[in-house]
């Protein structure tokens, strides 16, 4: 969505709207009843960009000549209900003070009243290589940062111009080191980025990997878990703390920081000793089972437990049920990653769909999923 500020609408529209649709949303319908009442009103689909490029749940909107009124949930589509953030897009599209247009500075720093004018494009991108040429000159290149926040989409051509500039300082606050840990553990397991998905109706069992998606996955995974968990879905939490999505699990063990290292390699343990993981899988596509297989021997389940302080019968009774499967995971990005020992934390608690086969199959997490028939969670 594309919008100019306030284009004839009346801030008392957006008000009167923006309270009502939560309660709306909450019950499951699109749109305000002031909404409705209003003449000339059109519908309209697109996809929320406030996590920029995941989740794209899907919007639903009313718009009025060129301004929209309201915004609720698009049924239809995989995201199902906006988020807080979502439902607030109005606010952030239509907010007096969001910034539309470059601004420049024309009192000192410091001064009470900064003074802002507007300015045109042009005028701008002049001013701004003009002072990164001064710069560079006066001091050298490497005086200068560039740092780009989120969204992330810019991140590419940010880096370009550090690049261009003769500068090696380039920053973010977050994502080119923050799931690096994890996206090198999934491609060393996998061959490439693979941090599971949800749970599919022919799911069994669930792992979920230090990530308390409650809290921190859009809305369709809390609901896709719930409905998991009323199937029968047996459902493992590998987390420390105590968290609204380990209420949900059959099983949760909780491994010391920094230690899920040895609990991955105690239930692939568990997983090779008694013959459940999947041979015939592994011998047509993975590498190294027999040398994994000999260093997890170590990893008796009474070591396990001395190791990380889960229960030994626990760590047994997990890789019992997760073995049922088929069996989908949910890797956490950066958790298990951000501790002693990070990328092989992840790596081993991704060896336990590897070894059992719970690779792009009926059930298990798909590779390859993307904007295009779109599916995260079901
Ligand atoms: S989770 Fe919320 S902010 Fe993110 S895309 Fe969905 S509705 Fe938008």
């Amino acid at each position: 969505m594309s919008i100019q500020k306030g284009v004839g609408l009346k801030r008392r529209t957006i008000l009167k709207s923006i309270p009502a649709l939560s309660a709306v949303s909450a019950a499951g319908q699109f749109f305000t009843g002031t909404a409705q009442a209003q003449e000339g009103l059109e519908y309209g689909y697109t996809i929320c960009d406030n996590c920029n490029q995941m989740p794209m749940c899907g919007i639903r909107f009313q718009k009025q000549g060129n301004t929209i009124v309201s915004v609720g949930n698009w049924k239809e589509h995989n995201g199902k209900l906006l988020c807080n953030k979502g439902l607030a897009t109005l606010q952030r599209l239509y907010n007096p003070n969001r910034l539309l247009y470059p601004m420049k500075r024309t009192n000192p720093k410091g001064s009470e009243d900064p003074g802002f004018v507007r300015i045109s494009w042009e005028e701008a991108l002049a001013a701004i290589a003009s002072n990164l040429k001064a710069i560079k000159e006066k001091y050298g290149p490497e005086k200068i940062l560039v740092f780009c926040g989120d969204p992330k989409e810019p991140r590419p051509a940010a880096m370009r111009l550090a690049r261009y500039l003769g500068t090696y300082h380039y920053a973010t606050e977050s994502s080119v080191a923050c799931r690096k840990g994890s996206l090198l553990a999934e491609q060393l397991v996998y061959g490439s980025e693979y941090s599971g998905g949800g749970c599919g109706p022919k799911t069994k069992s669930y792992m979920v990997m230090a990530t308390n998606g409650a809290w921190s996955k859009p809305h369709g995974w809390w609901n896709m878990i719930n409905a998991a968990k009323k199937r029968g879905v047996n459902i493992i939490v590998i987390d420390s703390r105590r968290t609204k999505t380990a209420e949900l699990a059959t099983v949760h063990l909780q491994p010391r920081q920094g230690t899920d290292a040895a609990l991955g390699a105690g239930i692939c343990r568990v997983l090779f000793e008694e013959g459940l993981y999947n041979k015939e899988f592994c011998d047509q596509w993975v590498h190294g089972v027999e040398e994994y297989r000999s260093y997890c021997k170590d990893f008796t389940p009474e070591k396990t437990e001395e190791l990380t302080g889960v229960p030994a019968e626990l760590v047994v009774k997990a890789a019992r049920l997760y073995a049922q499967g088929p069996g989908s995971f949910a890797l956490t990005s950066q958790s298990l990653s951000h501790s002693t020992n990070g990328v092989n934390n992840a790596r081993a608690l991704l060896n336990i769909p590897a070894i059992l086969g719970f690779v792009d199959i009926p059930g298990g997490a798909l590779f390859g999923v993307g904007p295009k028939g779109y599916i995260v969670h079901d």
